[in-house]
């Protein structure tokens, strides 16, 4: 008879997913983690759309000689509109942007996007919805984003996974990422508790969001940063990207099972 063992690999990947598991509990003090819903950010997780968001951005905020690097808005990502220009205001002229420069920013930024995005979505992350869906689990979509070019279009890329209904825009928060918000939104919208969901994020702001909302939180760091900002953000997993991030579900949630058997 032939028994196949699980590969040294398997065994330590596992591990290292029992490790998250419990230091979650711990730091969140719940008995259990029984995901029910998993909360998708959108930019950079189901789309590859930061590079264009990031590019849009740093040209409009040099045209109106804003304080600023190519990098820094791969680490804003996540904020509303409102709130990146606020920053790029507060570091160049130490005050807030009116609300009339913030709608000109926003704007002028929101029109060289739609420019140059191509609506391109992420790789791999049809096949984490696929797995996701093999689970019977609820996929929500949570995002900071106003961009209603890519907001439309999931329902085309993803069809059957997002309804309109359930995904928090960032029309619909006051704050917006890092602050919990946005995905306590999402739970009351899914109608699930903290330790009944999974966050899947690839910024150190929506990483903060989604740990601050006492979610299980998954990183893709499918951008330039380095993978330890993500880490301090407070990331409970790390992924290089979505392709892996996909071909790991079925242990994840196998581990979670095995973790309260
Ligand atoms: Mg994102």
């Amino acid at each position: 008879m032939l028994i196949l063992k699980p590969s040294p690999f398997l065994l330590y990947l596992k591990y290292m997913i029992q490790k998250a598991i419990s230091s979650y509990l711990q730091k969140e003090q719940q008995a259990i983690l029984n995901p029910k819903a998993i909360l998708f950010d959108m930019d950079g997780v189901l789309y590859d759309s930061m590079r264009f968001h990031a590019r849009a951005w740093y040209e409009t905020a040099i045209n109106h000689q804003l304080i600023c690097t190519p990098e820094l808005f791969y680490l804003y990502e996540g904020r509303t509109g409102d709130s990146t220009v606020n920053e790029l205001y507060q570091t160049t002229f130490q005050r807030n942007a009116t609300d009339e420069e913030k709608q000109l920013i926003y704007k002028e930024k929101a029109a060289l996007f739609n420019q140059y995005n191509d609506g391109e979505p992420m790789l791999g992350a049809k096949e984490v919805l696929t797995a996701v869906k093999s689970y019977d689990l609820q996929t929500l979509v949570v995002t900071g984003s106003g961009q209603y070019s890519l907001i439309n279009k999931l329902n085309e890329d993803y069809p059957g996974c997002f309804i309109r209904e359930k995904m928090v825009t960032g029309y619909d928060v006051k704050y917006g990422k890092p602050h919990p918000e946005p995905y306590l939104m999402g739970l009351e919208k899914a109608g699930v508790q903290a330790n009944e969901a999974i966050v899947i994020e690839n910024a150190p702001i929506g990483v903060q969001a989604g740990v601050a909302a006492g979610i299980f939180t998954i990183a893709v760091n499918t951008g330039p940063l380095e993978d330890q900002v993500l880490l301090e953000a407070g990331a409970n997993l790390l992924y290089p990207n979505m392709t892996a991030l996909a071909e790991d579900w079925e242990h994840i949630m196998e581990t979670i099972q095995q973790f309260h058997a």
